[in-house]
């Protein structure tokens, strides 16, 4: 151990803890909520990704001309291509999101974004270990609610994460230190700022929807600091809201639970910090019927940003099957755009349409294979489906 070694890992943590506070600050006196109603326009910006991402961002967007289609020609909603979010162009310029992507992303009101592909260390593509797109979207644009639904009526599942998104352990996660060939150090971040926005947030959608219960997910017991603050926060937000019944769970064992059929139907919304949230979020859309059914919103005050749950699959698209990938995880993060943006009822349709055509009627089934229906050719089924005019009750007759 060298005097030098600590030295130059002590003045990083000075810095990071320094760009924490200076972040605090800046959450203090964010801004409102966008007041969609009261807008001229709304801006989609729509960002198609990598690997899977163009394919199944294409049918996302075929089902959004459809239901948008004359408030897109009467100039109330514009739709608009962000083509500059890919590997190539990150790399090129070694950075998360280049800046001329970050502005043009700042010009839209609200983001539909296909996967990104996150280089890991020895990928065999060569690409260098930059930051994740995702990440840094999520902080750039303070999205810090991640909020997805995982219904499974069968098994009287219904259940909304609200996972954080701008801290834990994800936000520093490019940002540790390797003190000496031997030692490496990560970071946690865990706000009273950021932690309350979350569980208020998860807190009055319960509230607001008649839901009676509200789990908050840490490790509280072993990681006292960051996930004590987490949990003492829930503590004190929680009083606010007498009528939400609430409790919490240890992740380890909530990721028991969850397949547990004697307790999984008795949770309903779910709170947890940024790597816990993703965890039992991929674990809840495999229950679900897999990684390529489940969407999931980025909410901030100002910003928006929908997308998957899961990532560029790669290897579907070295394996020329990207045709095939299913998209019904990018229709689904399209319909709650909708409703997050004013159309409730062209949302409410899509999601009845997205219900009859992937888990009941089933007429045409994606198997991520040419045993299956393309992306495209399942965003076409969908759309007849919307235009059943007894769509409704044809919903109804399968509950
Ligand atoms: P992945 O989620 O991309 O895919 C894992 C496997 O799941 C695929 O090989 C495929 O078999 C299946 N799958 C995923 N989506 C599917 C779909 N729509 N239809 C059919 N099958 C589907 O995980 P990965 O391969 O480990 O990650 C690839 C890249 O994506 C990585 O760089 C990762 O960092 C990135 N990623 C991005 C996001 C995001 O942008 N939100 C999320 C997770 C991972």
């Amino acid at each position: 151990m060298t005097e030098e070694q600590v030295k130059k890992a002590t003045d990083h943590f000075a810095n990071l803890v320094r760009e924490q506070l200076e972040r605090v600050e800046r959450m203090k006196h964010e801004p409102d909520w966008t007041d969609f109603s009261s807008l001229d326009k709304i801006i989609i910006g729509a960002c198609s990704g990598d690997g899977i991402g163009p394919a199944i961002t294409e049918a996302a967007i075929i089902v959004l001309n459809f239901l948008l289609d004359s408030e897109i020609k009467s100039g109330k909603v514009e739709i608009r291509r962000i083509d500059g979010l890919t590997i190539e162009n990150r790399v090129k310029v070694m950075k998360a999101i280049p800046d001329d992507v970050l502005a043009e992303l700042k010009e839209c009101h609200t983001i539909l974004k296909g996967p990104t592909t996150t280089p890991w260390k020895g990928n065999k593509y060569g690409w260098p270990n930059i930051e994740s797109a995702n990440v840094s979207m999520r902080r750039e644009l303070d999205l810090f609610a991640n909020v997805r639904p995982v219904r499974v009526p069968e098994k009287n599942i219904d259940w909304m994460f609200y996972r954080e998104n701008t801290e834990g352990a994800y936000v520093l996660g490019s940002k540790g230190v390797d003190v000496s060939d031997d030692l490496a150090v990560d970071f946690k971040v865990i706000t009273n700022q950021g932690s309350e926005r979350i569980i208020r947030a998860a807190f009055e959608y319960a509230s607001k929807n008649n839901i009676n219960k509200v789990t908050v997910v840490t490790k509280a017991n072993v990681v006292k600091r960051t996930d004590g603050k987490f949990l003492a926060m829930a503590e004190q937000v929680a009083k606010e809201y007498p009528q939400v019944e609430w409790d919490d769970w240890y992740i380890d064992i909530m990721t028991a639970k969850l397949i547990d059929p004697a307790r999984q139907s008795s949770f309903r919304v779910i709170t947890a910090p940024n790597l816990y949230g993703d965890i039992i979020t991929d674990e809840a859309a495999q229950i679900q019927g897999g990684l390529g059914t489940a969407g999931a919103a980025n909410i901030g005050k100002r910003y928006s940003m929908f997308e998957a749950v899961h990532g560029s699959a790669l290897k579907m698209v070295d394996e020329g099957r990207e045709k095939y990938a299913d998209p019904t995880s990018m229709i689904k993060a399209a319909a709650m755009l909708l409703n997050h943006i004013g159309y409730t009822d062209e949302s409410a349709k899509l999601d009845r349409a997205l219900d009859i055509c992937s888990q009941y009627e089933k007429k045409m089934v994606v198997t991520g294979r040419d045993t299956g229906v393309t992306g495209e050719e399942m965003a076409k089924y969908i759309i007849e489906t919307i235009k059943s005019p007894d769509l409704e009750q044809k919903w109804k007759g399968y509950q």
